[in-house]
């Protein structure tokens, strides 16, 4: 996996290429999930989510270019994979999901592989965690429509990156933000953000004749 779908298509952090090689993918999936961990591509966690393909999982890691003592959030934890590879490029992880199942099982893999910088929490992944601000990196993992969530950009120190998939009409680009400026990086195609925040209000009324 690291050296055809990671090295050959342009990851270059030796940090991070270590971590994706040190961290066993297959244990954050359940059983039946496991003979394809370390296939090119994203698998099913549960919940209708989906663990990140290894080459995104380790681009948008790469992307925060760590040096090895920040402290990192990641929105959205799914299996805790992303949060587990971060957590060997960083000093410590603090990894927010929205469905409190996917967070249980991650925890309980993180915790039975040793991995004791990581804090999982259960939220809503928009409001960040202010009482661990400010963050050397942050990584989403679920895309925002327009912009992403202003207070990310609260809890970032100065010079520190915010990776984040950004969709647009029918369009989503994994966007890399850092100090004022917004760099697009690849095409992708994320799940997208629950947003918790009551916008029902301005949705359409669904067609009565659906119910049938
Ligand atoms: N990094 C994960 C990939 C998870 S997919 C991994 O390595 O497995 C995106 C995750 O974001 C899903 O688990 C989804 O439930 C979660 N999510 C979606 N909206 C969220 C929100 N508002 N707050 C926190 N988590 C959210």
């Amino acid at each position: 996996m690291v050296r055809t779908q990671l090295r050959a298509r342009g990851i270059e952090d030796e940090r991070v290429l270590a971590a994706m090689a040190e961290v066993p993918r297959e244990r954050f999936l359940a059983e039946e999930q496991r003979p394809d961990a370390y296939r090119d591509g994203a698998l099913p966690i549960g919940e209708g989510q989906t663990m990140s393909q290894p080459w995104i999982v380790a681009c948008m890691t790469a992307l925060l270019e760590l040096e090895g003592d920040e402290r990192v959030l990641e929105v959205g934890t799914g299996s805790g994979y992303g949060a587990a590879v971060l957590s060997r490029c960083c000093a410590e992880v603090v990894t927010i999901e929205h469905y409190p199942s996917l967070a249980e099982r991650a925890r309980a893999t993180l915790a039975e592989l040793g991995y004791t910088n990581v804090e999982v929490r259960v939220g809503d992944g928009a409001a960040g965690a202010p009482d661990r601000a400010p963050f050397g990196g942050i990584s989403v993992t679920a895309s925002v429509v327009g912009e992403p969530s202003p207070t990310w950009f609260e809890q970032l120190a100065p010079g520190a990156a915010l990776v984040c998939p950004v969709r647009h009409d029918h369009n989503e680009e994994l966007m890399r933000f850092r100090d004022g400026r917004r760099e697009p990086v690849v095409p992708v195609r994320f799940v997208p953000l629950v947003s918790e925040r009551p916008e029902g209000a301005d949705e359409t009324e669904p067609d009565e004749g659906a119910e049938l």
